[in-house]
């Protein structure tokens, strides 16, 4: 059971028996901003458990200290002998966060592990936390590209501290990357990413002689639904059919909402003999499904305008399909034109 003591003193001896114990931390009975502690530090607990943690020494001692620590906070830790085994063990678990690196080791050394993270992985995805007994290797790790450093003669309550801060500035960064590139309502990537990322997908595609396929989807008589039901189940609508379309799709393709109750989808390597059927499925399974509002269940439907020809760029091709859109609307509405 992870323990956090809360005590009316720290003394020496009282920190010195508490971390004895493995507990994950002490604090003083003192007032409210205790509590606060206290309420950060549980969730920080809970999250720990998902979080990855490479510790790289030669030295099995060392290495054994500090993955018993992290480990106190719930870390998952796993543990490399050298840079070249550190490099092996992210290669075969990329999800990890963070790495806590000494310099000196047999083989590859600290600072040309950080080298070589950071040829691929940048500081916002994987945190690098060099140790080090003197002064002027902590700046040269910092050079490198390590987020922080730790000297070699660390208290535990440094350890934690520095760690759990890095941490929590990734994940403050993944988060605001993730709010930044979604629409909020739906889900959905948002116009600037679709842009952003579609472009790349698009060039690399090309080069590759796949396949692209754009289309341009879009809610029939969606203000008929607002007048009818109201702002808030029209809202429902829309993150009924964007979760529709997001299962639809494989998860390399780009799935967005471009603005309004306007869709667009990038698939790459559809074949073509599929695409009607890809797509003409979808408009019925959008027809047929029930969405549940607080007004009750509504169903929509949708007109669908994909372009297949490989144009110059990904803009002609997204005007080539909402062109067909039009032509959808205008030829009646739910249903697909196909160029
Ligand atoms: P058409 O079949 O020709 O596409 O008709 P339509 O009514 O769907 O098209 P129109 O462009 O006239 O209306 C789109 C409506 O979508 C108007 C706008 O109020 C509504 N809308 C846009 N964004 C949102 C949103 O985020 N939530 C809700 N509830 N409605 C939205
Ligand atoms: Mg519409
Ligand atoms: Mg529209």
């Amino acid at each position: 059971v992870p323990t956090i003591v809360f005590t009316g003193e720290v003394s020496e001896a009282v920190r010195e028996e508490v971390l004895s114990k493995k507990v994950i931390d002490y604090l003083l009975k003192e007032g409210r901003h205790n509590i606060d502690y206290l309420i950060k530090l549980i969730r920080r607990v809970y999250k720990n458990k998902g979080i990855k943690v490479l510790v790289v020494d030669d030295s099995g001692l060392f290495r054994a200290r500090v993955a018993d620590l992290l480990k106190v906070h719930r870390y998952t830790v796993y543990q490399a002998n050298n840079g070249i085994e550190a490099l092996g063990a992210l290669n075969e678990h990329p999800d990890i966060r963070l790495v806590i690196t000494d310099y000196n080791m047999p083989g590859m050394d600290g600072l040309r592990l950080v080298n070589e993270i950071r040829k691929t992985c940048g500081s916002e995805q994987i945190g690098i936390i060099g140790i080090s007994g003197d002064s002027l290797l902590s700046a040269k790790f910092m050079k490198h590209g390590a987020n922080d450093f730790l000297s070699k003669d660390f208290f535990p309550e440094e350890l934690y501290c520095r760690v759990n801060q890095n941490i929590e500035l990734l994940e403050r960064i993944a988060e605001i990357k993730e709010a930044s590139n979604k629409d909020f309502l739906t889900g959905l990537y948002n116009r600037r990413y679709f842009y952003e990322v579609g472009g790349k997908l698009f060039e690399n595609s090309k080069r590759k002689n796949l396949t692209v396929t754009v289309a341009m989807i879009d809610i029939d008589f969606f203000k008929r639904i607002n007048d009818a039901y109201g702002h808030d189940a029209g809202d429902r609508v829309l993150a009924g059919i964007a979760s529709i379309l997001q299962k639809r799709f494989r998860a390399s393709d780009v799935v967005s909402r471009l603005g309004g109750e306007e869709f667009c989808v990038l698939a790459v390597n559809m074949d073509r003999e599929s695409v009607e059927g890809v797509f003409n499925s979808l408009r019925e399974k959008i027809e047929e499904t029930e969405i549940m509002t607080e007004k009750g269940a509504i169903r929509a439907s949708v007109s669908i305008g994909v372009c297949t020809e490989l144009l110059s760029d990904l803009d002609e091709m997204i005007k080539k399909a909402d062109r067909m859109l039009y032509r959808a609307k205008e030829g009646g509405r739910n249903r697909v034109v196909i160029s």
